[in-house]
């Protein structure tokens, strides 16, 4: 699962600076951003907040773990490591997917942050794979 290609382009071109190892082999961003465009919003306010308080941080890692956001940063700013550390709580209520009020699922064979239409869709997916 990732965030859509143009979804992502248009958060490393409003965020430049703090996205500029994107795609850069020496870091985690080598791979984009692995999370769901439901976090998209979510994303894009952190980045927006992040920058406001420390226009050099540099974003390592932005990836769906555990059913949270895991927004990783460098940077000085003790407030802006805050503000990352909250978008992971506020993630856990917020649908990976499509961005409805979601709550985290663990009767998938992973953890997930989803709304109820989406956890049905899940389940599906895993009947369906399983059919013969
Ligand atoms: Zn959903």
């Amino acid at each position: 699962m990732g965030v859509s290609p143009e979804l992502e382009e248009k958060l490393v071109r409003e965020f430049p600076q703090l996205f500029r190892d994107y795609k850069s082999e020496a870091t985690c961003m080598a791979w984009g951003m692995t999370c769901g465009d439901g976090w998209f919003d979510l994303v894009r306010e952190t980045a927006r907040r992040v920058v406001a308080l420390d226009s050099d941080a540099v974003a390592l890692q932005v990836k769906e773990k555990l059913g949270g956001l895991s927004f990783h940063i460098v940077t000085q700013d003790r407030q802006a490591r805050e503000i990352c550390i909250k978008a992971c709580d506020a993630s856990q209520r917020i649908c990976e997917e499509c961005g409805c009020p979601g709550s985290l699922r663990e009767d998938l064979d992973w953890i997930l942050t989803l709304c109820e239409e989406c956890l049905k869709k899940a389940h599906k997916r895993v009947a369906d794979a399983e059919a013969p």
